[in-house]
């Protein structure tokens, strides 16, 4: 029998301005490598996902230069390649990719309610939450007083704006590492200001550092304030505080970079979804199931210790398996 095409059914512009309620078999929150993996395996097993990109579609990998970790490259890729590449294999199998934030959530009942951008309701027989995980700032008034005038937490989104200029970079970590080796080719000096006398980052990026003749490590140092005229022209920075060789040094900087680590993005879900003291959503060990029957995490938002994009990979494959399988004992 005829049956006519219904436009709206693939329309994918108006989605998330309509006002009526949809009902998906599985939601997916978040389009990082663990929202694309868990994708391209629920497409693959018909449960037909539909996807909400989220605020920094691809996630924090589109703001990446090289990743050399990622199984498969054995020559590297940047992140926006790699997440490009993941899109289009989740596309492949005809994932639902949509622009839209989810801002409420209620999962009192069987069927699960996302709200996308306040507007749009979703019901969904199972929600995968792979929204990753945000920059953290210090805390500092000078942070919001300068932000975009100076002050940033993502070296290759920025850092082209401070090309022979001197920049500082805080943390010690691998994000730290790498935003300082990348913002040496492009600025003349990077100070990178690290709190401890060590640093946390893997042994291939401290010797990259190290080598780096352009970048200046502060160790023991921590940002007591910035200060310029409407722009960051440098920071007052505290050596061995708190200790009795305590004093205060300034330097003279254009641009501060931010890589001190990251928050789940699970706040939306925190009165209905378990999370420990910093947010990270609790699931149980081996699985990606949450104390909530059919809502699922994985990715960054529920991993507080491997954070690499292979394991929020494997963790996306496992999210969606479990959904697959609730659906399944659920439907018989
Ligand atoms: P990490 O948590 O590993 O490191 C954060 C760094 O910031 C630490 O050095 C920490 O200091 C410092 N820090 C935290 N809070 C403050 C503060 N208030 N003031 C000053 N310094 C502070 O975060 P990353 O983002 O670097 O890395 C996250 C994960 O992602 C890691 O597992 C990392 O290995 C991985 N990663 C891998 C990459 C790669 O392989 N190419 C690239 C980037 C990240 P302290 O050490 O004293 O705690």
């Amino acid at each position: 029998m005829f049956k006519p095409l219904d436009l709206s059914e693939n329309d994918n512009h108006n989605q998330s301005v309509s006002s009526e309620v949809e009902r998906v078999k599985c939601l997916i929150i978040g389009s990082g490598p663990a929202g694309y993996t868990a994708a391209i395996y629920a497409a693959r097993a018909n449960l037909a996902p539909v996807m909400y990109e989220g605020l920094q579609p691809g996630g924090q990998l589109t703001t990446t230069t090289e990743v050399e970790n990622f199984p498969g490259y054995p020559e590297g890729v940047t992140g926006p390649v790699l997440m490009e590449d993941l899109k289009a294999q989740a596309k492949r199998f005809g994932t639902d990719i949509r622009w839209g934030i989810a801002t409420k959530v209620d999962f009192s009942g069987e069927i699960h309610k996302v709200w996308i951008d306040e507007k749009k309701l979703i019901e969904a027989e199972t929600v995968i939450i792979a929204t990753g995980a945000t920059a953290k700032y210090l805390g500092l008034e000078d942070e919001k007083k300068y932000a975009g005038s100076g002050v940033s937490a993502c070296a290759t989104c920025d850092g082209f704006f401070y090309r022979g200029k001197d920049v500082a970079v805080v943390g010690g970590g691998d994000t730290a590492a790498e935003e300082a080796i990348y913002l040496a080719g492009l600025a003349s000096k990077v100070y990178l200001i690290v709190r401890r006398n060590e640093l946390r980052a893997s042994k291939v990026m401290q010797d990259r550092v190290f080598r780096t003749k352009n970048i200046e490590v502060l160790w023991e140092h921590q940002t007591k304030a910035l200060f310029g005229d409407g722009v960051v022209e440098g920071a007052v920075l505290w050596k061995k505080k708190g200790t009795p060789e305590e004093e205060e040094v300034k330097i003279k900087i254009d641009g501060f970079f931010l890589a001190i680590g990251h928050k789940p993005n699970s706040d939306f879900v925190k009165d209905f979804i378990d999370t420990d003291e910093v947010g990270y959503i609790k699931t149980i060990p081996g699985t990606s199931k949450t104390n909530v029957p059919g809502v699922f995490a994985c990715g960054d938002v529920q991993d507080p210790v491997y954070r690499q994009a292979v394991t929020a990979a494997g963790s996306g494959c496992m999210a969606a398996i479990d959904a697959e399988r609730y659906l399944s004992e659920k439907h018989g």
